[in-house]
């Protein structure tokens, strides 16, 4: 995913990882001290250290965020006959960390503000088989949680936070990851923070931290008994001590990226603001916004499509996404049974209408500018 062109042809990417603490340092004390496997100081370190940051008592390192969600969901005791409630616009993990446990994931339309899901669409669709409420805190918004736990303590329902986009978001002054039951982060190398590859659980509770080391680890028997005789069905989702080197040093800076993807934003918000064919992210009172990506929706007036606004920023160098396509109308979901026709006004609306823009942290307010400049043109 990382593109850099040497000259300063200015090919603004969607996103790059930004090393410049002690990531290349710390890899290479990984390295010669020969702990390059899922042992070693760098994985205790970025463990402890990540789930100080969010405010929780364990952390679990994972091979990535997809795998954190299942070993979350599994963790969880989730499986065949049970329903999680995920939101309809989301990243497709979501929903195959639940399919892979053989439960079943129901969908919930979005906010259109603040593209979370709608937790009066949660309610709808909580059922007796609901066993767990995935929370996505999409593009680094966090979803509005206080009605989500009032439905979840009433019920006996947990609540597992997706917190891929969020390393630092806040929800009424508590860290987004520290919201629920447990959290699932990924560090994939687009995400506010990366190892390249990986992902963590975070949780208070012993029992799911207990349950989490064990599953991640083939459930080998958490008090090193080597009889080699296993209760149940584990997975390795091992993280290497590598990985974990390179997020202890972008834990180092983690505030830093935070800052400067929110200033980032700010940034293009100064120069949109006046622009009323967009409508453009929200930070809602409640909220500390990290803006993961910076998304903009082309209003109804607007009659140029999507697709003509981003091949036209492309043709002066600038890269951007659409927004991700809809659970219910996934192929994969479709074919196992899942897919809907309708339901997902706001959803479908953002799926067909929503991009984003350049949003690595270091943009710099000229390079924000020319963006703008840009995609006004685009649009007329
Ligand atoms: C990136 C992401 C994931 C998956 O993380 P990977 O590390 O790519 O497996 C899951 N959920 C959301 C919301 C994400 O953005």
């Amino acid at each position: 995913m990382k593109q850099k062109t040497k000259s300063a042809s200015k090919f603004l990417p969607v996103c790059e990882p930004l090393f410049n603490g002690r990531e290349a340092r710390y890899a290479l004390q990984a390295v010669q001290s020969g702990w390059i496997s899922s042992q070693g100081d760098f994985l205790k370190r970025f463990e402890s250290g990540f789930a100080k940051y969010i405010g929780v008592a364990h952390g679990v390192a994972t091979t990535n965020g997809t795998t954190a969600l299942h070993l979350a969901l599994v963790a969880a005791g989730v499986g065949a006959g049970d329903e999680v409630i995920i939101p309809d616009f989301t990243m497709i993990a979501c929903a195959f960390a639940v399919c892979q446990t053989g439960a079943r994931p129901v969908f919930v339309d979005a906010d259109p503000e603040t593209w979370t899901m709608d937790p009066k669409d949660v309610e709808r669709k909580i059922t007796s088989r609901t066993k767990v409420i995935m929370a996505v805190h999409i593009y680094g918004h966090p979803v509005d949680m206080d009605p989500i736990r009032e439905l979840a303590r009433t019920r006996n329902i947990l609540i597992l936070e997706d917190a891929a986009e969020a390393h630092g978001a806040l929800y009424k002054k508590k860290r987004c990851g520290a919201l629920g039951d447990l959290a699932a982060f990924s560090f994939y190398a687009n995400k506010i923070i990366t190892t390249g590859e990986g992902g963590m659980v975070v949780t208070n509770s012993p029992e799911l931290y207990k349950q989490s080391l064990r599953y991640k680890n083939l459930c080998f028997p958490l008090d090193g008994n080597r009889s080699y005789l296993h209760d149940d069905i584990g997975f390795n989702y091992r993280m290497t001590n590598v990985q974990a080197a390179i997020g202890v040093a972008q834990l180092e800076r983690i505030d830093s990226l935070v800052t400067a993807r929110r200033r980032m934003a700010h940034r293009y918000l100064k120069f949109l603001k006046t622009e009323n064919r967009l409508q453009l992210p929200v930070e809602k009172p409640w909220a500390h916004n990290v803006y993961w990506m910076f998304g903009v929706i082309l209003k109804p007036s607007v009659t140029r499509t999507r697709e003509e606004v981003m091949t036209a920023l492309k043709k002066e160098g600038i890269d951007s996404r659409a927004f991700f396509q809809p659970m219910h109308r996934q192929p994969a979901l479709v074919k196992a049974g899942l897919g809907k026709k309708a339901g997902f006004p706001v959803s479908d609306h953002l799926a067909a209408r929503g991009f984003y823009l350049p949003s690595t942290g270091n943009l710099s307010e000229a390079a924000v500018a020319r963006v703008c400049r840009v995609l006004r043109k685009a649009l007329d």
